[in-house]
C-alpha cells in the first residue's frame, strides 16, 4: 500500500490518471444512488405508514442500491460489464441502448465525467493525501445531493447528515478548520437559513425552501467553518437567481426549483477557493 503511494508521489501524470479512472467508476456508482435511492425511501416511508396505521402492505421493494445489477430503463434487459464502462460505453453504443437501440439519457456519462473531473481537481489541490479523500468524498456527496434534489426536490438525511458527521471527523485531522470551527460552522449554517426561512414565510406567506436545505448548509459548515458561511449563501443566492431569471425568460419549467444544487456549488467552490475567499472577505487576517 505505501509502495503504491510513493509510486503515485513520484509520478504525478499516473496519479492523474488513476483518480480520473477512479472518479470515473464512483460517478457510475453514483448514478446509480441517484436512481435507486428515491424509490427506495419512498418504499421504507409507505412501510412505516402501514406498519403505524396497521394496514396492509403489498408493495414490491424496489431494487437495492448495491446488489442489483444495471438494466436498461426502457427495455429493462440486463447489461453486460462492457456496456457498463463509465463514460466509454456511451461513446462506443453512440448513446444508444445495445438491445433497444432507444437513447440513453446524456445525464449519465455526464455525471460520470463531472464527478471524475471534480475528483480530480481535489488531487490537483491536495496531492496525495488524507485531505485527497476527504475532499473526494464531500464532492461525492454533493453530487449526489444535487441531482437528487432535482429529481424529487428532496435531500434525504441519510445523506445530508451523513456529511455532517464526515465534516466534523475530518476536523479532527485539522486540514482547514479545527473542530471548534466546525461546529459552530454546523450551526450556523443551519440556524442561518432557517431564519432566513422564517423571515421570508413571516413576509411573503410562502414556504422558500425546506428542512433539508438547512442540514445541508449545516453540513457544509461542518467542512468549511462559520466565516465562509456568508460566501456560500452569497454564491447559492446568486446563482438561484440568474436560474430563476433565466427561466422566467424562457418562460420554462415549473416555479419551484431546488436550492439544494445551488448550496452545493456554493459549498463546493468555497471549499476549493477556501482561503482566497477569506483574504477577499478579510484582508486583514
Ligand atoms: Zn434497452
Amino acid at each position: 500500500m505505501f509502495e503504491v503511494i510513493a509510486v503515485l508521489e513520484q509520478n504525478l501524470l499516473l496519479f492523474y490518471i488513476v483518480v480520473f479512472i477512479v472518479g470515473l467508476l464512483i460517478g457510475s456508482f453514483i448514478n446509480v444512488v441517484i436512481l435507486r435511492m428515491p424509490p427506495l425511501l419512498e418504499f421504507a416511508w409507505k412501510k412505516d405508514f402501514a406498519d403505524f396505521t396497521e394496514s396492509a402492505f403489498k408493495e414490491k421493494k424496489p431494487l437495492s442500491i448495491a446488489f442489483s445489477r444495471s438494466h436498461c430503463p426502457q427495455c429493462k434487459k440486463q447489461l453486460s460489464a462492457w456496456h457498463n464502462i463509465p463514460l466509454f460505453s456511451y461513446l462506443l453504443l453512440r448513446g444508444r441502448c445495445y438491445f433497444c437501440k432507444n437513447k440513453i439519457s446524456f445525464r449519465y456519462p455526464f455525471i460520470e465525467f463531472l464527478t471524475a473531473l471534480l475528483t480530480l481537481v481535489m488531487a490537483y489541490k491536495f496531492g496525495v493525501s488524507l485531505s485527497l479523500l476527504a475532499g473526494s468524498i464531500l464532492v461525492w456527496f454533493l453530487i449526489v445531493i444535487t441531482w437528487i434534489d432535482i429529481d424529487t426536490y428532496l435531500i434525504p438525511d441519510q445523506l445530508s447528515l451523513s456529511l455532517l458527521w464526515f465534516g466534523l471527523f475530518f476536523s479532527l485531522f485539522e486540514f482547514s478548520i479545527t473542530p471548534n470551527q466546525a461546529i459552530m460552522g454546523a450551526l450556523i449554517g443551519y440556524l442561518s437559513l432557517w431564519l432566513v426561512f422564517h423571515l421570508f414565510k413571516f413576509v411573503t406567506g410562502k414556504e422558500g425552501m425546506g428542512y433539508g436545505d438547512f442540514k445541508l448548509l449545516a453540513a457544509g459548515g461542518a467542512w468549511l467553518g462559520p466565516e465562509l458561511m456568508i460566501a456560500v449563501l452569497m454564491i447559492a443566492s446568486v446563482g438561484g437567481l440568474i436560474f430563476a431569471l433565466l427561466q422566467a425568460v424562457m418562460k420554462k419549467g415549473s416555479n419551484k426549483i431546488p436550492f439544494g444544487p445551488y448550496l452545493s456549488i456554493g459549498i463546493l467552490v468555497s471549499y476549493i477557493f477556501g482561503s482566497q475567499i477569506m483574504y477577499a472577505m478579510f484582508p486583514g487576517l
